[in-house]
């Protein structure tokens, strides 16, 4: 059998930024990755299925500060591998103008009070309620606006829309190779057990064993952490979102909606698509869908096993239940999904707050498109997680990846490196990755995070 000291299991843009940071930046012997399916980045990772947003935190309103904060440094390291990196693929990133968008008085007045609170954080950001400076930005956002509906921005030109599969591509194309270091396609892992100081992977191929084991397999990761006795007090809410496309572009850059501090997920948002620049894309929407993984019905049953009900499961839905902007959202994208009254309802509650003009024969439900979020329940507390999460076992690690998971992918993968290189005693070349980013300034402050996170604990 062979042994490995590392095995990977998922092959999007997460388990893919820890195989490139370990191949390249750490003396690690042998390491292995394990995707099903036939190549890297095709589930939440596919630029279809998410809003290709390289997320900082300066126009995401539902972020704390300290949320903004941490969602800053950690997308500035994907930002330094993008703009530093030599031999990329064409079109992996493309520049762009961003902005939140307030509709009416009292969405106004938060975003104005939100503008306070992030400027110390984001020097560059920018608020205006002048139609004629939007105008300027995004010049269907004020066509046929009523005059009388107060409008605002906070504006920022550090917008970028990264096509995350072609990162996941280009990780794996640009790590170091050789013998010990493999990556496998079209290899799904069944199982994962424990013993003898191994944890022995099963595929659909061949049994592999590793010295760690790293799920960063979406929701599968929760999958599999529930299997091996993980994550007692955790339950998912699968959070799906589909996507409006138009016949035409509409916007410039990215223009999000205001959301209050706390919702779990990003308010509905317009914008060019990356690979499609002639067309708009509105969305997603959130609605609960009880599957792992988009357009696998059979991940249904999978999810089931995930849901141990208790008494504290039922008080968690109880208490989401009472956040009634939750349900509004829940409830009110449900509706979206609807034929005939679906399209119309998205128009005249969504889609015409950011472009007016918008008629609907210009508008259709994009088939095929839109992923799932992996919110994470913390079933003592009975609340729903912001961001992503991190399980830590005794040599494995989990990683549960809801937005802004994707912008994170490298300090996620640190996190995961720097723990592998403790474990197993390796090198880790953290002072030549950071001026390879042409982060040196951010390093501490990434570590000084990085090391807070508890390990061998459960949620971080
Ligand atoms: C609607 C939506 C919008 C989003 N917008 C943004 C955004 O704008 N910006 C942002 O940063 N993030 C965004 N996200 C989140 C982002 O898409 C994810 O954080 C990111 O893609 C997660 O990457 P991953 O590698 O963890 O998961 P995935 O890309 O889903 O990869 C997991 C991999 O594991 C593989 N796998 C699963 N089970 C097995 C098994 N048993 N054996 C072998 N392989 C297996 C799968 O095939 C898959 O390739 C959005 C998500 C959604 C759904």
């Amino acid at each position: 059998m062979e042994i490995y000291d590392v095995a990977i299991v998922g092959g999007g843009v997460i388990g893919t930024a820890l195989f490139y940071l370990l191949s390249n930046y750490t003396n690690i012997k042998s390491e292995i990755l394990i995707e099903k399916n036939s190549d890297f980045g095709m589930v939440n990772t596919h630029e279809w299925n998410n809003a290709q947003t390289l997320h900082f935190g300066d126009i995401e309103t539902n972020y704390t500060v300290e949320k903004a904060k941490e969602t800053k440094v950690s997308s500035e390291m994907l930002e330094g591998f993008l703009l530093n990196t030599k031999g990329l693929s064409r079109d992996i990133f493309k520049r762009c103008n961003k902005m939140v968008l307030a509709v009416g008085d009292s969405e106004v007045e938060a975003l104005r009070e939100k503008y306070e609170l992030l400027k110390p954080v984001f020097s560059y950001i920018r608020y205006t309620d002048n139609r004629d400076i939007i105008k300027r930005f995004e010049p269907y956002v004020v066509k046929g606006r009523d005059r009388s509906e107060s409008i605002a921005i906070i504006q920022s030109d550090n917008g970028y829309m990264v096509n995350f599969r072609l990162l996941s591509k280009d990780f794996i194309r640009l790590s170091r190779k050789d013998k010990n270091k493999k990556v496998l396609l079209n290899t799904k892992v069944k199982d994962i057990r424990y013993y003898d100081g191994l944890y022995r992977i099963y595929t659909d191929k061949a049994v592999y064993s590793a010295k760690i084991a790293v799920l960063s397999a979406g929701s599968y990761s929760f999958y599999f952490a529930k299997r091996l006795g993980y994550a007692d007090n955790l339950i998912i809410l699968p959070v799906g979102g589909n996507f409006y496309r138009t016949t035409k572009r509409f916007t410039n850059g990215k223009i999000y909606r205001v959301e209050r501090t706390g919702i779990p997920f990003a308010a509905v948002h317009a914008d060019p698509e990356i690979d499609m620049p002639n067309t708009t894309r509105f969305g997603p929407t959130a609605t609960f869908s009880p599957v792992l993984e988009v357009r696998y019905i059979r991940s249904f049953l999978d999810y089931l096993m995930t849901l141990d009900f208790n008494l504290d499961t039922i008080k968690s839905i109880i208490n989401i239940l009472r956040d009634k902007d939750i349900i509004e959202k829940l409830s009110s994208s449900m509706s979206y999904n609807m034929p005939i009254i679906g399209k119309k309802a998205f128009v005249d509650n969504e889609a015409r707050k950011i472009i007016p003009s918008l008629r609907y024969d210009e508008i259709y439900l994009a088939k095929g498109v839109g992923g799932i979020r992996p919110q994470i329940v913390d079933e003592k507390e009975h609340k729903i997680k912001l961001g992503t999460g991190k399980i830590v076992g005794e040599q494995i690690i989990f990683n549960i990846t809801p937005s802004p998971g994707a912008s994170a992918c490298l300090k996620i993968g640190l996190s995961d490196a720097y723990y592998i290189s403790k474990a197993l005693d390796l090198n880790i070349e953290l002072e030549k990755l950071f001026k390879d980013l042409g982060k040196e300034s951010i390093m501490k402050d990434i570590l000084d995070r990085i090391s807070k996170e508890s390990f061998y604990n459960n949620f971080m």
